[in-house]
């Protein structure tokens, strides 16, 4: 068995502890006879798994007991359209469009209302998070939109926008447990769990309880209303059964790790290695002003597409795979998420150095 050095974006490397156990738990989990996959979902066993994830997630980021935690499904995506239709009691809300992600979710809040793009980086591709300190929040907003880690450009907010009073939601797919949070600065805080946590097909939601409405706007299916899923502790139907079980496994590592603060300060080496190696190199740069730069996602470029795809090639037959970078800004991107081990970000920069001198 060998094992790569695996940069994906998402869905991404997993801790190979977890994977192990969930191997050996395969057939017989825990003396049921049969795996999580193919248990009920309201069988004892199943409802200790679930709530236990809970439990363990409420712990790693200290969220108070007036949020909710849901495990969903439906992508990180089908959220863009479930946040306004539940929140948009005013039908105005305003959005910080940062990237892709921010920008999908801003376009599809304009089919349930007043969708304000308040700001934006745009005009130098999503290279920086702009200045959020004084924007022209909207009087009668229902929330301010803000995707906190963008992916794919690789820019983090370091500081939160001032909303003016107005709710906070934040989309933390790419750095979700990745550092501690303060969450009783969001009304909700929601990502998928396939770049920092899980397996694909869970959608975690955190969000203050008076937020919660029975009352979405009209036509709002039975599914796309928390309320269903906040009152059924997320099992008003049958909920990603097997994908929650291996995110409890993933809070439990991250709880023998040390914790979020222990994670942060880890992610903060593992990211110095690599951007300290880009600062001082003739060959890669860095697309991101230093400011915004994410911990999680490293986009970097050659400023040679054809160096971009030798580099790419070589490196994925040594080892370091998925290192392109996404389709539509070309260049590489090393995603270094919470299970990517400081070695593996060590060993990528000392194949980038040879690669370097190979090719000057
Ligand atoms: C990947 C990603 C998404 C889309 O997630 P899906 O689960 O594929 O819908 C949304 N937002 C961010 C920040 C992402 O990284």
């Amino acid at each position: 068995m060998a094992r790569v050095y695996n940069f994906s974006a998402g869905p991404a490397v997993l801790p190979e502890e977890v994977l192990k156990e969930a191997a050996e738990e395969m057939l017989d989990y825990q003396g049921s006879g049969m795996s999580v996959m193919e248990m009920s979902h309201r069988s004892k066993v199943y409802d200790d798994i679930i709530k236990t994830a809970e439990k363990d997630l409420r712990e790693l980021m200290n969220i108070p007991d007036n949020y909710k935690v849901m495990f969903l499904q439906g992508g990180a995506s089908q959220q863009f359209a479930m946040i306004p239709m539940n929140l948009m009691k005013n039908k105005v809300a305003d959005y910080i469009v940062t990237g892709q992600w921010a920008k999908k979710a801003w376009q599809e809040a304009q089919k349930y209302g007043k969708a304000n793009k308040i700001a934006s980086s745009e005009d130098k591709t999503f290279s920086y998070i702009p200045d959020c300190s004084d924007l022209p929040i909207s009087e009668d907003a229902d929330y301010v939109y803000i995707c906190e880690n963008n992916t794919i450009y690789g820019t983090k907010y370091k500081e939160l926008p001032n909303t003016k009073g107005k709710t906070l939601v934040a989309d933390v797919s790419s750095c979700f447990l990745s550092e501690p949070v303060d969450v009783t600065k969001y009304g909700i805080i929601y990502g998928g769990v396939q770049k920092n946590i899980g397996p694909a097909g869970v959608v975690i939601v955190i969000m203050r309880e008076d937020l919660i409405t029975d009352t979405p706007l009209p036509g709002t299916p039975t599914m796309l209303t928390y309320k269903t899923h906040a009152d059924a502790d997320s099992l008003y139907n049958t909920p990603p059964a097997y994908g929650i079980y291996i995110c409890g496994k993933v809070f439990k590592w991250l709880k023998k790790m040390g914790g979020l603060a222990e994670m942060k300060k880890r992610n903060e080496e593992k990211a110095k290695i690599l951007y300290d190696f880009l600062d001082q190199s003739k060959m890669f740069k860095g697309t991101v002003e230093p400011g915004s730069r994410s911990l999680m996602n490293v986009p970097f470029v050659t400023g040679n597409e054809d160096l971009d795809a030798k580099f790419v090639k070589e490196a994925t037959e040594a080892g370091f795979v998925n290192l392109k970078g996404h389709r539509t800004v070309g260049g590489m991107r090393a995603s270094i998420y919470n299970a990517m081990p400081k070695e593996g970000v060590e060993k990528l920069v000392e194949f980038m150095k040879k690669f370097e001198e190979e090719n000057a």
